[in-house]
């Protein structure tokens, strides 16, 4: 089985780079690299350093086809998947030596399943790159084909699901490209790969005050996680063209209380890179 991902690595060291680095910005402690592929498109990749180490969020596809109501990412919808040597080549080619790999830049990861499972393949490889499984990240909306089909994958990486709504209507307006994927089912999907890879599931919720901070919305999250090996991550609203109400702190903090007495574990994102358009949601092909 291993064999069969090598290849694709072997080549690409036996060929030119897939990505020519065009551009880089620098904030306080985020770098943003801006590469040209092949066929003139371009995508970004963020490095962001911390306590721990350096995470470089990389990018799976060139724009997006789920065009989330609050990301320049898929503004203008797909262009292309990205091959698995153009997504290795993101983490070696930033300058900058990087201990986490989280699959949260342009693309839905899920939405390029075998380019995205091809690539985890080529960066976990003992004979290649030996990265540790532990250090990379998918985060997604969670498309149920592609939840299901990474539940059988023998992977064990960390999953964080953006979910954003507890009502079908409020996430069908946010993330238009899950229409047809039920909230209910999507919530079963990921716990049964957190309890299937014994792994602590993490929920990213956009907090929106009016949207999606009800005392209903608070019971259901209690309802489905309470118990359960997750953790909620609050995000504030980045700058993009959504004109969607930003939470204060005091209002994050209000949330994070009132979940946190429903027994949930839940925690706030600092966001990066907001200076430089490189937080979440920020990302768009230029
Ligand atoms: S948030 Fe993710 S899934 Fe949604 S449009 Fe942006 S890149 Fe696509």
């Amino acid at each position: 089985m291993q064999t069969l991902y090598l290849r694709p690595f072997l080549l690409y060291k036996k060929t030119s780079m897939d990505l020519q680095l065009l551009k880089v910005c620098k904030d306080f402690n985020t770098t943003k690299y801006l590469f040209e592929l092949n066929d003139g498109n371009k995508i970004e990749t963020v490095c962001i350093r911390r306590r721990t180490g350096i995470t470089a969020c990389v990018s799976t596809q060139v724009g997006c086809a789920v065009r989330c109501a609050f990301c320049a990412s898929g503004k203008n919808g797909l262009i292309r998947n990205l091959t698995a040597n153009e997504i290795v080549q993101q983490v070696l080619s930033v300058r900058e030596r990087v201990n986490r790999i989280v699959f949260m830049g342009i693309g839905e990861p899920l939405h390029n399943y075998a380019s995205l499972i091809q690539s985890i393949h080529i960066l976990r490889d003992r004979n290649e790159l030996n990265f540790p499984t532990d250090g990379i990240t998918l985060s997604t909306v969670g498309p149920l084909a592609g939840l299901k089909k990474l539940r059988e994958e023998h992977l064990k990486i960390q999953l964080v699901l953006s979910l954003h709504a507890t009502v079908q209507r409020v996430r069908d307006r946010l993330i238009p490209g899950m229409k047809n994927n039920s909230i209910e089912e999507t919530v079963n999907a990921i716990l049964s790969y957190g309890k299937r890879h014994n792994r602590k599931i993490t929920i990213a919720w956009l907090l929106l005050p009016g949207i999606n901070d009800s005392p209903e919305d608070k019971k259901r999250l209690a309802q489905w996680f309470n118990g359960e090996n997750v953790r909620i991550n609050l995000l504030p609203l980045n700058k993009t063209m959504a004109n969607y109400p930003f939470a204060t702190q005091k209002q994050l903090r209000d949330f994070k209380k009132d979940l946190e007495h429903l027994g949930l574990e839940v925690t706030v994102r600092e966001s990066q890179g907001r200076n430089i358009q490189a937080a979440c949601g920020q990302l768009a092909i230029r």
